[in-house]
């Protein structure tokens, strides 16, 4: 996808996590989306600056790459949300477009893809976008949800693991 597409889903898909997280509709929902969206979208442009240092699809398209901001909050105290972009980066690209990523990268080289998606310069590029990042949403939506939090507690504590 190319960087419209990855800013418009990191908007939407912050947009959604801040209702999801902050559902009153208020300043606090419209101070969360903007804590949201400043970091999803600067973690949704991370991977193509493979564009320009290393090779495309490789370099910063893989789970190296998204383990390094995942942990970098844990020992640094700050860049605590980029991770989301960083993910749903690879998300947009593995399900909207044609070409894959080497999600091993650089142990190898081999690209990863699922049989879906449409070619970046699609007209109905942004369409895609869309319908993707409402399923992130939703998944979002799923995973912030007591119900299954639950289910998978009492899962835990039945199996002796929790
Ligand atoms: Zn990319």
């Amino acid at each position: 996808m190319n960087k419209k597409g990855h800013v418009i889903n990191a908007l939407v898909l912050s947009v959604g996590l801040a209702y999801l997280t902050h559902p009153t509709g208020d300043a606090t929902t419209a101070r969360a989306v903007v804590g949201f969206a400043v970091p999803v979208v600067l973690g949704a442009l991370v991977p193509d600056v493979d564009t320009a240092f290393g090779s495309h699809r490789k370099t910063f398209h893989n789970l190296p790459t998204l383990g390094l901001f995942v942990a970098y909050p844990l020992y640094f105290d700050n860049l605590e949300l980029v991770w989301i972009g960083v993910a749903t980066h690879y998300v947009l690209d593995l399900l909207g477009t044609k070409r894959g990523l080497a999600l091993l990268y650089p142990l190898d080289s081999t690209e990863f893809d699922l049989p879906v998606g449409v070619r970046v310069e699609s007209r109905y590029a942004t369409l895609v976008v869309l319908l993707i990042t409402g399923v992130e949403i939703a998944v979002a939506a799923v995973l912030a949800a007591d119900t299954p939090r639950q289910l998978l507690t009492d899962g835990l504590r039945a199996a002796g693991l929790f």
